[in-house]
């Protein structure tokens, strides 16, 4: 999409007043833009609107489509040459939970003390207790998951009434296997957990987008905004927000092709910026764990982390991500991966860290599985689980039932990630050689150092762990980690094997090699700490109060859902939501004056 060059240049506020300002609010000469004032001192706006969204992915186009209600002028700036952001590379689903299609059209009950348990229990869980006010959590944390509750499911009957995204409960799976528009083989991720009330039906998506959720999302929203007559520029590096004497948000300063921009906001900004998880000091500074790369879009750098800052806002979540798993050698070589590892496939297989051992259930859902990468060792000083080996037999990798997911290639097509051996021990040794080429790769926080290498006796360990495995299969029962003991681990692990009639997410290892292996590292699908909001989507100030006329939605801001992700759609579900309202509340902001 092209940036709009017919945007009218209709203010006269003079450039220099309005930084100046900023300056004397966020500290003067601590100010990163500074500079900046000087070379514009003296021009006035470039463009006026009452509200502006910064960014152009699902959270940031709800937030033009919550705006642009009753005639506001809203402006649209992204930073990259496209709209869409990480949000088109997606799924397109959302979580949210008592929604309209699972309560009208297929009478599923959804209530709302047990939803907030489970929220609070998955977000919170080092603080959580059902039996304390407010389930042990702090009460601003709490009324923002009630809130949630109350408010998405209200924005998506809007959105559907509004003809801009209908919405059918989603079939994600390709061995989905609906009736009456449920998939009722298809549960949330934490279906298990005796908070969960309604494990069917919250996950929704825009009708018929199975597969390509993300694209259909974004269009819905694009096209009803421009429809409204939101303006989008593309190309717009927002850099610097302004402030008025009083502390007041009034516009963003943009670095474009054609040079800095200012533009004004009557009435409010609104951020959906995405996370930062391709920033390397960041990911490096604040995230709980080591990861390679993650799959957000390559210009989701935090910016906005900087820009409120500088302003005094509270930041929160900042060690949390969505967590996802990757193939190594794919992130080593892009740290923007577009790729990622659900719940990987395969009943002869298993992941192992470099000392040959399975460190988790292999089919726990990728925000939790990620999460055993970053188990730290306080004896050896190390991370064991770094770099995690995902091996399986030829079986596997030649059944196109048991190979139809990432990371294993469809049978017949080679892919060079894939290491093989005839035996366990050729391929311990394939695998060294491979690390050895690796060594001294950089990733976004993880890099393939020394310590990167499997130790002494993997070949052994990775022979026992199967047999052990084997013998697990055999019973269908994994004492060690209760693999395919939940819903999800099984509706999403894989078909059944003929033939198997105990745990479909487990079976023996052939006798015979060829053995294969892939080298797994942790990412995110992005980060999602930031500045603080309440449920208005206001950014708050480090003193509790909110920064006049500055929004935020979506992973660059500090997400409620704490270290959850509650099950599929738990990102987008959240961040149209409260991208909606943010926009919505910016745009009945009382006019501030420069
Ligand atoms: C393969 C895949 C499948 C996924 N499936 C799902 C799913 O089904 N459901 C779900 O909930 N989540 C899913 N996710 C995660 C989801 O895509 C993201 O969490 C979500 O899209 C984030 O939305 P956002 O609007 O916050 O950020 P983004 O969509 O990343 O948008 C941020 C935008 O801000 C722009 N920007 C950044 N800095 C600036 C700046 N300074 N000035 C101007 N613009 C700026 C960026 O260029 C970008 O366009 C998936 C991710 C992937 C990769």
């Amino acid at each position: 999409m092209a940036a709009d060059s017919t945007m009218p240049q209709d203010s006269k506020v003079s450039r220099r007043s309005l930084l100046a300002a900023a300056g004397a609010v966020a500290g003067g000469a601590a100010l990163a833009g500074a500079p900046r004032v000087a070379r514009a001192a003296g021009r006035s706006f470039d463009a006026e609107a009452d509200v502006i969204v910064v960014g152009g992915g699902g959270a940031a186009f709800a937030a033009a489509v919550g705006a642009a209600q009753g005639g506001t002028r809203v402006l649209l700036l992204e930073k990259a040459a496209a709209i869409g952001g990480t949000t088109a590379r997606s799924g397109g689903a959302y979580w949210v939970p008592n929604n309209h299609v699972m309560r009208r059209e297929h009478g599923v009950r959804d209530p709302k003390e047990w939803a907030v348990k489970l929220m609070a229990r998955l977000a919170f869980p080092s603080v959580y207790d059902p039996q304390a006010p407010y389930s042990g959590l702090d009460r601003f944390s709490h009324e923002a998951l009630s809130s949630f509750y109350d408010l998405a499911p209200q924005v998506f009957e809007r959105l559907e009434r509004g003809g801009v995204i209908r919405s059918e409960i989603a079939a994600l799976l390709p061995t989905q296997n609906a009736t009456d528009g449920i998939d009722w083989t298809h549960p949330e991720y934490h279906a298990h957990l005796p908070e969960n009330r309604a494990p069917y039906g919250r996950t929704l998506h825009p009708v018929g987008s199975e597969g390509g959720g993300g694209g259909s999302l974004m269009t819905g929203l694009a096209t009803y905004a421009r429809r409204q007559g939101v303006r989008v520029l593309t190309s717009q590096h927002v850099v610097q927000i302004a402030t008025n004497s009083k502390g007041e948000v009034v516009g963003v300063q943009a670095q474009t092709p054609e040079g800095e921009r200012l533009y004004r906001a009557k009435r409010a900004v609104v951020f959906g910026t995405g996370g930062f998880t391709q920033d390397r000091s960041k990911v490096m500074n604040y995230l709980r764990g080591p990861i390679f790369g993650g799959c957000a879009v390559p210009t989701n750098t935090g910016d906005f982390i900087d820009m409120a800052s500088q302003l005094g806002a509270r930041l929160g979540n900042m060690r949390n991500g969505f967590f996802v798993q990757h193939v190594l050698e794919q992130a080593l070589a892009n740290s923007s991966v577009v790729d990622d590892l659900w719940i990987p496939p395969g009943d002869a297989m298993v992941m192992v860290n470099r000392y040959g051992v399975r460190v988790a259930s292999e089919k726990t859902p990728y925000n939790e599985h990620t999460q055993s990468h970053f188990v730290w060792d306080t004896t050896r000083g190390e991370y064991p689980n770094l770099v995690q080996f995902f091996v399986y037999d030829d079986v596997v990798a030649n059944d196109p039932m048991q190979a139809y997911g990432m990371p294993i290639p469809v049978p017949g097509r080679r892919s060079p990630f894939v290491i093989s051996g005839q035996t366990i021990g050729e391929l311990a040794s394939n695998i060294q050689k491979r690390l050895d080429k690796l060594r001294g790769r950089v990733a976004v926080n993880g890099a393939i150092g020394p310590s990167v290498r499997l130790a002494d006796g993997f070949a052994d360990n990775l022979s026992r762990t199967i047999e052990r495995f084997n013998s697990y299969a055999r019973d269908g029962r994994d004492p060690e980690f209760g693999r395919g003991s939940t819903p999800i681990q099984v509706s999403w692990g894989g078909p059944r094997r003929r033939g198997n009639d105990k745990n479909p997410s487990m079976y023996p290892f052939a006798g015979s090699g060829p053995y294969h292996c892939i080298l797994i590292g942790g990412g995110t699908l992005d980060t999602n700490g930031g500045p603080v909001v309440d449920t208005n989507g206001r950014v708050l100030h480090v003193s509790g109060q909110p920064i006049k006329g500055l929004y935020g939605a979506g992973n660059c801001v500090a997400s409620l859902a704490g270290q959850a992700y509650w099950s599929a759609g738990g990102t987008l579900g959240p961040g149209v939501a409260l991208g909606f309202t943010a926009g919505e509340n910016a745009s009945s902001e009382p006019v501030k004056e420069v």
